[in-house]
């Protein structure tokens, strides 16, 4: 039975659930890595945002 991946559309062994901007979604392990990747980056650059008022270049 061939499971095909949402994201990327690619043929996988394995699905993971991950939810997207409030919308659950089921992808490969690569595509988990890259939407996980990206929440931290935004989530990065949303208290690199608030802490500007505080440290800057920290990384
Ligand atoms: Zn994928």
């Amino acid at each position: 039975m061939a499971i095909i991946c949402k994201q990327c559309g690619e043929e996988v062994d394995e699905l993971f659930s991950v939810t997207v901007t409030g919308r659950k979604t089921k992808v490969c392990e690569d595509c988990l890595e890259i939407i996980q990747e990206q929440a931290q980056i935004a989530e990065e650059s949303e208290s690199a945002i608030q802490g500007m008022m505080g440290f800057k270049g920290k990384r």
